[in-house]
C-alpha cells in the first residue's frame, strides 16, 4: 500500500502547538514509509472554506510556521475552497443515486425541532421527515438541502489506530446536511470528498474529530469509497492536566520561534509528547523516521512541559553549529547591544560561541549571555557585577600590570597567569576571577573568564578592566 496523509489545518487563526504536532506525525507517518519503500507521500490541505473566518495572514502564519518547523509537504498546498464544485457534484452523484435527498425543511420548523426535541430531553436530531416524503409535496420558495440518507439501524464501528474500536448506534446520528441551500457544501462532505480524492490512506488527526469520524464513514459507504484508516491522537493537556492554555504553552509556533527554541529541538519535542519507543528522549530526525509507528502513540493525553522542552532545547543547542547559532541570535544581540554587530562583534561572537552555548537553553539566552562580546566600550555595568567590583579595585589594578606582562596570551598561559596571581594575593581564585569577570563582561555569570580574555584579545580585556577601575561604565537602565 501506499502511504498517503495529509495536515488539514483551518486558516483561522495561528498554527498552534497542537497543530504542529499533529502536522509532525503526518510528516514522520509519510516519510517512515517512503523510506521502506510503501510511498509516503505527505500533503497540506487548507481548510478554508469558511469565507468569514480565513485570513491571508493565517494562511502564511501556517505556511511559515511548517516551514520553519522543517515539514516540507509533498506538492502544492491544496485549497478547499477551490475544489467547492466537485464538493456540490459529489453531493448530487449520491442524490441521483437515492443515496440522499432533498429536504425542504425551512429554518422555522427546524427550530421547531430542535425546541421540541429540548422540551422532551432528547437529543436535537433532524427527525428525517423529507427522507421518503415525495418531493412534489415542496413547498415553494424554499431552497432545499441536500441530507445524507444514513443508516438508520445498526452500528458505526471504526477502528482506531490509536483509540482502539469505537463505535456508535447508528440511531444516535441523524441525516446530515451535505449541501446547503446556497449550494454550499458543508464541511463534513469536503473533507470526505477531498481526502478521497487526494487518495488519503491514514487520516491522522486530533482526537476532537473522533466524533465527526462516524458521520465520515457513513459517507465513504455512501460512495462505495474505500475508508481510510484513521488514527485520533490525544489533545495536549497543560502540566497540571488541565485544557493547554495560553500560559502553559497554548501558543502560535511563531511563539516558540521568538522565544528561542530550535525547530529540531521542538520537533524532537512534539514527537515525544504523545508518542514514545521505549525510553528514549533525545530523537533526532533520522531515528525519529525509522522508528515512528502509530502504536507508539499514547491514549491519555500529553503534558505539556516547558522545563522538558529547554533541556532538549539545549541538547540541541550545544550539538548546533556555531556559525548557524550566530545568524540566529545577531538580531538578538544588535538589539540587546543597541548597535549593529560589527565585524570585531562578529569574530568574537564566533569564537566565543563554544564557551556561550554551554550555558544557554534557548537561544534568547544564548543572545543575552553573549551580548558583551558584541558590546563597545565602555560596557554598561549590571547592579550584580558592580557588587563584584567594590572593594576590588586594588587587586585588580595589580592583577592588570601582571596580565600586560603576560607574554602568550591564550587561555592556558592566562589560566596559569590568573591562578598563579591569586596564589601570590594568598586569595582563592575565584576571589580574583569574579571581579575580572564583572569588569570584561558587565555581569555577574559568563563563560570561563580565560576563555573571554582570549576572545576579547589583550588590548580589549586590559581596556575594559581599566574602564573599570576609572568608572568609566555606561549606566544601566
Ligand atoms: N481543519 C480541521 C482542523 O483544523 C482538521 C480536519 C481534519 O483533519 O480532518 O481542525
Amino acid at each position: 500500500m501506499k502511504v498517503v496523509t495529509r495536515f488539514a489545518p483551518s486558516p483561522t487563526g495561528y498554527l498552534h502547538i497542537g497543530g504542529a504536532r499533529t502536522a509532525l506525525f503526518n510528516w514522520l507517518f509519510a516519510r517512515h514509509h517512503r523510506r521502506h519503500g510503501a510511498g509516503g507521500t505527505f500533503l497540506l490541505r487548507i481548510e478554508d472554506t469558511d469565507r468569514a473566518r480565513s485570513t491571508p495572514e493565517a494562511l502564511a502564519a501556517i505556511i511559515d510556521g511548517l516551514r520553519w518547523l522543517g515539514l516540507e509537504w509533498d506538492g502544492e498546498p491544496i485549497s478547499q475552497f477551490a475544489r467547492r464544485e466537485g464538493h456540490a457534484e459529489a453531493a448530487r452523484e449520491l442524490l441521483a443515486a437515492g443515496r440522499a435527498y432533498r429536504c425542504y425543511c425551512t429554518p422555522g420548523e427546524l427550530e421547531e425541532m430542535r425546541a421540541k426535541a429540548r422540551r422532551e430531553g432528547r437529543p436535537v436530531r433532524y427527525d428525517g421527515r423529507w427522507r421518503d416524503r415525495d418531493p412534489a409535496l415542496a413547498p415553494a420558495g424554499v431552497a432545499p438541502t441536500i441530507r445524507l440518507k444514513a443508516p438508520s439501524g445498526g452500528e458505526t464501528v471504526v477502528e482506531d489506530l490509536v483509540q482502539g474500536e469505537v463505535r456508535v448506534a447508528n440511531a444516535q446520528l441523524d441525516d446530515m446536511v451535505l449541501l446547503r441551500g446556497d449550494g454550499t457544501p458543508t464541511y463534513m462532505l469536503a473533507v470526505v470528498v477531498d481526502d478521497h480524492a487526494m487518495g488519503i490512506t491514514h487520516v491522522i488527526r486530533g482526537d476532537d474529530h473522533l466524533t465527526n469520524t462516524f458521520r465520515q464513514v457513513q459517507l465513504y459507504r455512501a460512495f462505495d469509497w474505500e475508508v481510510p484508516r484513521f488514527a485520533h491522537i490525544p489533545l495536549i493537556h497543560g502540566p497540571d492536566g488541565t485544557k493547554l492554555s495560553k500560559r502553559h504553552g497554548a501558543l502560535g509556533l511563531e511563539a516558540y520561534r521568538d522565544m528561542g527554541y530550535l525547530p529540531e529541538a521542538l520537533r524532537n519535542y512534539l514527537l515525544r509528547l504523545g508518542w514514545g519507543h521505549g525510553d528514549a528522549e533525545i530523537i533526532g530526525d533520522d531515528q525519529a523516521i525509522e522508528w515512528f509507528d502509530l502504536s507508539g502513540v499514547g491514549r491519555a493525553p500529553a503534558r505539556f512541559d516547558f522545563a522538558k522542552l529547554d533541556s532538549l532545547n539545549g541538547h540541541y543547542l550545544r550539538r548546533a553549529d556555531d556559525a548557524r547559532l550566530l545568524e540566529l541570535i545577531a538580531p538578538r544581540v544588535e538589539k540587546i547591544a543597541g548597535a549593529p554587530l560589527a565585524p570585531l562583534g562578529r569574530a568574537r561572537l564566533k569564537r566565543g560561541m563554544g564557551g556561550l552555548k554551554e550555558r544557554a537553553k534557548t537561544l534568547r539566552e544564548l543572545a543575552d549571555g553573549a551580548a558583551f562580546y558584541a558590546r563597545s566600550r565602555p560596557l554598561p555595568i549590571s547592579a550584580k557585577a558592580a557588587e563584584l567590583l567594590a572593594g576590588a579595585e586594588e587587586r585588580l589594578n595589580r592583577l592588570a600590570a601582571a596580565l600586560a606582562a603576560e607574554p602568550d596570551w591564550t587561555v592556558a598561559a592566562l589560566e596559569a597567569s590568573v591562578r598563579r596571581f591569586a596564589e601570590a594575593e594568598g586569595v582563592k581564585l575565584n576571589q580574583v576571577a569574579q571581579p575580572v569577570r564583572a569588569a570584561l563582561t558587565g555581569e555577574g555569570v559568563s563563560p570561563p573568564i580565560f576563555e573571554v580574555m582570549a576572545v576579547l584579545g589583550r588590548d580589549e580585556s586590559l581596556g575594559r578592566i581599566e574602564d573599570a577601575l576609572n568608572k568609566n561604565t555606561v549606566a544601566v537602565a
